[in-house]
């Protein structure tokens, strides 16, 4: 069995690497001339980050990320924390595996140095797919075309294999904007940030911002109400002015990075649907192409490594007698929890903007009585979302995990 893989973001080259390890035939084809990502960072949470262990990466990530001591949820003008869960070392001792944070590109660069490279095709645009009864076929805009027997579409929120195959459309705007900048943490010294992972919901304008690289930056991320349309896209720069502006009366350190920021980014934020069907005979989609959600859950890349893992063995352990049958397999067993978080991270865009006061009132109360319901300090949530084991998934033995509280 020969397996194309479209694309070879966060999500296509997890999936190389685990069908790698599953000892199967196949050809990542990727658009971009050289495997490289955005200077922002990533929060990867212990259901991926297990699977990246898994994958070898355990060293690799020790040597970049850093590991946060705790959620800590934060009023926007006081700083006071209104919900505060525990991270390290508790993750690792519940979840085993940690919370981490790290620079997008040192993740893709630790990916791509694990790929083998005979098996990825660099400069490999697919402009068109397509199957058959005897297989399935990549045309190259290059020119060429290769055939295999399974084609899986990772190719991110604009997937061309979505589209094609499945639904055509475009991703949908959500009305919102996401600046972005990094700070060497030299420079912040005074604000005296602490190792944790800060969420900060302010009237209409959320504020993130955490460790990154070994500690030697500080990534934040604010989200607000597009007052423009913008371009889903993070090459634009955008008026520090204006962002400062915004940041007036907020306690001292998110206002203090933003002032201390040189290049603001900003792209607009979209999603997709769910997707009625992720299969159609021999060619799927996964990451994005799947499910392309909101970032207020932080799942976006993580929900791909899970889905690479759960395809990567489906189709070793089934895939040999009916490649179709072992991608519905895949399909079945990851399309409820990753429409659910698209739907969570839907829902969460109001939540973390309010500005009525009698709402902002009802949902820090929520907040605190998480505290107070999760005595070891970890909300349902965060146990649904981090106790997901993607290899038990694929065995079909996750009962444990299935029988927790949906959410
Ligand atoms: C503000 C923000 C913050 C976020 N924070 C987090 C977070 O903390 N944690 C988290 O888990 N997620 C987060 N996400 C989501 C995460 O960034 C995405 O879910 C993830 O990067 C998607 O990975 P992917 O591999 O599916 O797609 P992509 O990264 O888009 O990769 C797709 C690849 O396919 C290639 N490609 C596309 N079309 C073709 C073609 N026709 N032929 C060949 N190659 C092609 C592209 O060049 C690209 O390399 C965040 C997102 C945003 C916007």
């Amino acid at each position: 069995m020969r397996i194309i893989v479209v694309g070879a973001g966060i999500g296509g080259a997890t999936l190389a690497l685990a069908l790698e390890r599953a000892g199967l035939d196949y050809v990542v084809l990727e658009q971009a001339p050289a495997l490289t990502e955005v200077g922002a960072g990533i929060q990867l949470s212990p259901n991926g980050v297990r699977v990246l262990d898994w994958l070898g990466l355990a060293d690799d990530l020790a040597e970049f990320c850093v590991e946060p001591g705790a959620h800590q949820f934060k009023e926007w003008d006081s700083g006071e924390n209104v919900l505060s869960t525990p991270l390290m070392p508790m993750a690792r001792d519940r979840f085993g595996a940690p919370y981490y944070h790290a620079h997008r590109a040192d993740l893709i660069a630790a990916l791509a140095g694990r790929l083998n490279p005979a098996r990825l095709r660099l400069g490999a645009e697919v402009v068109a797919v397509g199957q058959d009864g005897a297989g399935v076929t990549a045309e190259l805009a290059a020119g060429g075309r290769e055939r295999g027997d399974v084609l899986i579409g990772a190719d991110g929120i604009h997937s061309l294999v979505r589209n094609r195959v499945f639904n055509p459309g475009r991703p949908r705007p959500s009305g919102y904007l996401a600046w972005r900048g990094v700070v060497p943490a030299d420079a912040a010294a005074d604000l005296d940030i602490g190792r944790y992972s800060f969420v900060v919901m302010g009237p209409r304008l959320s504020a993130v911002f955490y460790y990154i690289s070994g500690g030697r930056l500080i990534n934040w991320i604010a989200i607000g109400p597009a007052e423009d349309e913008k371009r889903e896209s993070w090459s634009q720069t955008a008026d520090g002015a204006e962002l400062r502006a915004a940041f007036e009366g907020w306690y001292p350190q998110p206002r203090g990075l933003v002032e201390l920021t040189e290049d603001v980014f900003v792209t607009a934020l979209h999603d997709r649907d769910p997707l009625p069907n992720w299969v159609d005979g021999r060619i799927a989609v996964m990451g994005d192409a799947a499910h392309a959600m909101l970032p207020y859950h932080a799942q976006g890349a993580v929900q791909g490594i899970e889905d690479a893992w759960v395809l990567a063995r489906t189709l070793q352990l089934h895939g040999d007698d009916d490649p179709a049958a072992a991608l519905r397999r895949y399909e079945a067993l990851r399309k409820h929890r990753a429409q659910r978080l698209q739907q969570h991270s839907r829902n969460a865009e109001r939540w973390y903007h309010l500005d009525d006061a009698d709402e902002v009132a009802h949902r820090d109360a929520r907040f605190r009585r998480h505290a107070e319901d999760n005595p070891d300090g970890f909300t349902k949530q965060q146990v649904w979302l981090y106790a997901y084991d993607a290899e038990q998934a694929a065995l079909g033995t996750d009962d444990d995990w299935r029988a927790l509280p949906d959410w």
